[in-house]
């Protein structure tokens, strides 16, 4: 067996989660050892929720030390853990080039849901959203992806399994699809978080080719699409980039996408007070919708400080959901979750990052 432990402080160490299984076993062949050893380390990162290689007793001592001289369980560190009254929690992770990036646990009485974030910032420039006031800085590779998933599965209760993920956090997933696609192997595999595809969603501000594309991958993973406005007009005021997609498009991607999956659609809608709210938008969005499988979701905007929208009262958000269910499309509103810890995507790295900036 090669020992590396001399070579440790030449090499850049690796976070372990950035390779796939066919990867590591084919590191842990390269190192003397046999193909099962690489769903050992697997297990203990997805299934016992190690929090350092040393506890991986059931390796060799040798070949441990040999992992963890080329390998950190997680690169990324909390830097931020916030924990609201409804027991959210929210951790703010720093990456190893100082970048920050938000993601969240949310619990229910049977669920355990994750959200996650896929870029540093984002650069869709939605108006209402705090993750893009700051442009995009890069995007997350696979390992810093799935680094959260594992951060956060380290706050679940012993006996307590995460049950659904949510791309929804920092970043717009379809721009890093070469990242995120494996991540999201990561998930579903058997032997690493075994989760169903029916229990991850992506959220999408509507890219048409990415939406096939991820229709086009196989698995049954649900899309929701942020579509925010029933008319290009106003569409591409709130989400500049629709200037050059356009709804018609956004939405025969997504009937191409529930055709291929056989996953309904779900289409987000932020609701902005005196901006995207009345009778007649939610006549015009039910015109799009009643002829598809679709579902809404509504969402009240959660204020963020520095932005001029907020939530339309609850008659009027009440009306908007009525118009749509009496012209047949299934729609209900988000419930707020960690709402007492700027659980709004991007607010809480916004608020760090604008502390660190000098003025
Ligand atoms: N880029 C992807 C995923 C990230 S945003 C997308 O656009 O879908 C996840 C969802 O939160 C989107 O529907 C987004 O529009 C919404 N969102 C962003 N800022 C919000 C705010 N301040 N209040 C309510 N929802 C918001």
């Amino acid at each position: 067996m090669p020992d590396d432990a001399s070579s440790s402080d030449q090499v850049d160490t690796r976070g372990l989660c950035e390779l796939t299984l066919t990867e590591l076993v084919q590191w842990c062949e390269a190192h003397g050892q046999k193909r099962f050893r690489a769903k050992q380390i697997w297990h203990w990162l997805y299934h016992k929720r190690a929090t350092s290689i040393d506890e991986m007793i059931d390796l060799p001592s040798r070949f441990r030390e040999t992992v963890a001289s080329e390998f950190q369980l997680f690169r990324s560190k909390i830097v931020e853990h916030k924990v609201a009254s409804d027991r959210t929690e929210k951790l703010l992770l720093e990456l190893s080039d100082g970048s920050t990036v938000e993601c969240v646990l949310m619990r229910e009485t049977k669920r355990r849901t994750l959200c996650i974030s896929t870029q540093v910032g984002c650069a869709m420039g939605c108006v209402f959203c705090a993750s893009g006031m700051l442009g995009l800085k890069r995007n997350l590779s696979t390992g810093e992806i799935l680094e959260q998933v594992l951060q956060l599965d380290r706050l679940i209760e012993a006996d307590r399994r995460i049950t659904n993920v949510v791309v929804m956090g920092i970043g717009e997933p379809l721009q890093n699809l070469k990242a995120l696609l494996p991540a999201l192997d990561a998930l579903t595999e058997e032997d690493g978080m075994g989760l169903g595809a029916r229990r991850i969603t992506v959220s999408t501000v509507g890219l048409p080719k990415r939406i096939r594309e991820l229709a086009d991958y196989g698995k049954q993973f649900n899309l929701a699409v942020s579509l925010h406005a029933p008319n290009d007009k106003l569409r591409d005021e709130l989400v500049p980039v629709n200037d050059k997609i356009g709804i018609d498009e956004i939405l025969n991607a997504a009937d191409y996408f529930f055709e291929t999956t056989g996953r309904r659609v779900t289409y987000e809608y932020v609701l902005l007070g005196a901006k995207n709210d009345d009778a007649q938008h939610a006549h015009q969005l039910a015109a799009h919708l009643k002829t598809r499988n679709a579902h809404v979701n509504l969402i009240p905007m959660n204020d963020v400080e520095q932005l001029p929208f907020h939530a339309p009262s609850l008659p009027r958000t009440e009306q908007f959901l009525s118009i749509l269910e009496a012209a047949g499309v299934p729609a209900t509103v988000r419930k707020r979750k960690g709402a007492d810890i700027d659980a709004a995507c991007g607010q809480l790295r916004l608020n760090n990052e604008l502390t660190m900036q000098p003025k």
